[in-house]
């Protein structure tokens, strides 16, 4: 299968979702990873321009620890607006690019406003990339992939409708996220966050409600045209 992640900036896919992606990639599925934004403004005393380079490297050096193609689609951190067509069409041609059985997005009702859009962004691609009228680069998709989302942070109004063991991939999940380091410095800085250590213990808190080690939690979204019977292939 091909299965797409869609985080709003570079490290959001690491931190809710990277140990079902590295345990999808050991299974032989196609994995690409999407961040859409630069994260040029994730930082105290580093500039926008050279902070961009840097993750751009970062999120590069992350999706290599499991061999996956990084995408990003550089906007602005902060400066995502669903209620924007060409954003939507943006977002389409991605989409398409990727041509995803599984897409795996923020759900709707998380944290931060550029999650939030991204996840309106995704849902709306995700449903109109099969229209050949909608011309972009590249070609339609055959069908409307299935859509799935990833943990809240820290969990809030977040109740999980499954959940994947990934207990023997925590320790791949935090070899991306440490590839991350200009943003270990400034969740620590900005949030006193030990994100590390955070991720960790918010997996094993879902681990504990999976009854497994570690675990990731995740929603389905099932509305109708989305082909329910796509389920995660782990
Ligand atoms: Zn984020």
């Amino acid at each position: 299968m091909n299965i797409l992640a869609v985080g709003a900036h570079p490290d959001d896919i690491e931190i809710s979702c990277a140990g079902t992606l590295s345990k999808l990639k050991q299974a032989g599925h196609h994995v690409v990873l999407c961040h859409v934004c630069k994260g040029d403004k994730g930082h105290y005393h580093i500039s926008a321009p050279e902070l961009t380079e840097i993750r751009r490297k970062e999120a590069q050096a992350a999706g290599a620890v499991i061999g996956s193609e990084v995408l990003t689609l550089e906007f602005g951190d902060g400066e995502v607006i669903a209620d924007n067509q060409e954003n939507r069409i943006r977002f389409l041609d991605m989409v398409r690019y990727a041509k995803p059985d599984i897409v795996i997005t923020h759900a709707q009702n998380d944290y931060m406003p550029d999650h939030i859009a991204v996840s309106q962004l995704v849902f709306y691609a995700t449903f109109f990339a099969t229209l050949p009228n909608f011309k972009t680069k590249q070609p339609p998709l055959e069908k409307v992939p299935a859509l799935y989302y990833m943990d809240n942070l820290s969990g809030l109004e977040f109740q999980p409708t499954f959940y994947v063991d990934i207990s023997d991939h925590l320790e791949t999940k935090l070899d991306m996220l440490r590839k991350h380091q200009s943003q270990l410095v400034w969740l620590q800085e900005h949030d006193g966050v030990d994100i590390v250590d955070f991720v960790t213990t918010f997996a094993k808190t879902r681990g504990i409600q999976a009854g497994c080690k570690y675990a990731e939690g995740f929603i389905q979204h099932l509305v109708w045209t989305r082909p329910n019977a796509v389920r995660f292939p782990v």
